[in-house]
């Protein structure tokens, strides 16, 4: 979904820190006027996906919502959230003791260029399809070789199955993460984006950065190791280009968190 809203405060403050950040990266400012804001989160409800084992889910409680005695409306509502479930952080706290938490992660990390590498053709023929190092090679043959700070995202089409958790994890049953099924990076791709081409962050239209069939979630351990976030359950990958939208990915800033709610813009031109 696209959106535009110009005059609110939270736009303006992202602006602000993304033209800092591009002119940081790229050598010149962002022109907010003449680039398409995409939504890269998925909101935060009664159908948001999480994983099968999590304790809870999402859960909004209302604390006021009606009139006042004093005449006019008034609503607040209390939510509780796992970290890792609807789009959110990985922070390399996540699988590494003493990697950053959340509040800890360097902005430039979550602000900045990024490209796309679009694994959805295999992905459609192969749910289980890992992105290989030949995948990411391929990609910097058409498109130049990825820089230094960039955000990688893993566009695997899994997106259109959302609400859907059955379609979008390949299992629902409650309680057993065994029996998961979706596309992901391989190992061999991590490493060379995390170790060679010391890339800012990697994300991904799935629930995880590792395949649903791991079970010793090597990228995450990759990424973790080297302070490398992970953004995951992003949607709209297909609306940016290959290379050229900045990112601008602000999660809650939960101290000591090993992730957490995100909402994820792209700016494109
Ligand atoms: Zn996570």
């Amino acid at each position: 979904m696209n959106h535009r809203r110009p005059n609110t405060l939270y736009v303006l403050v992202i602006f602000v820190l993304a033209a800092g950040a591009a002119a940081l990266t790229r050598g010149q400012a962002l022109d907010i006027s003449k680039q398409t804001i995409v939504d890269l989160s998925h909101a935060y409800g009664p159908s948001t996906v999480f994983w099968p084992t999590s304790p809870i889910k999402f859960t909004l409680e209302k604390v006021a919502d009606g009139k006042t005695e004093g005449g006019y409306y008034y609503a607040a509502n209390t939510f509780c959230a796992p970290e890792h479930g609807g789009t959110h952080l990985d922070a390399p706290r996540h699988f590494n003791e003493s990697g950053q938490a959340a509040e800890q992660i360097p902005l430039e990390k979550l602000i900045g260029p990024a490209v796309v590498i679009d694994i959805s053709a295999k992905a459609a023929a192969n749910r289980d399809y890992l992105a290989t190092r030949e995948d990411v090679l391929a990609f910097e043959k058409a498109n130049g070789q990825i820089a230094p700070g960039t955000i990688v995202l893993l566009r695997t089409g899994w997106s259109r199955f959302w609400p859907n958790a059955k379609a979008y994890l390949g299992d629902d049953t409650p309680g057993d993460a065994s029996k998961l099924s979706f596309p992901s990076y391989g190992p061999d791709a991590a490493r060379l984006l995390v170790d060679e081409r010391r890339v800012a962050a990697l994300g991904i239209d799935t629930a995880s950065n590792d395949y649903g069939k791991s079970t010793d979630f090597q990228v995450h351990r990759i990424a973790a190791a080297k302070n490398v976030p992970g953004l995951e359950n992003l949607t709209n990958l297909d609306k940016l280009p290959a290379r050229g939208a900045t990112i601008v990915a602000l999660p809650m800033k939960i101290e000591g968190g090993s992730g957490g709610p995100l909402r994820a813009v792209a700016f494109v031109r």
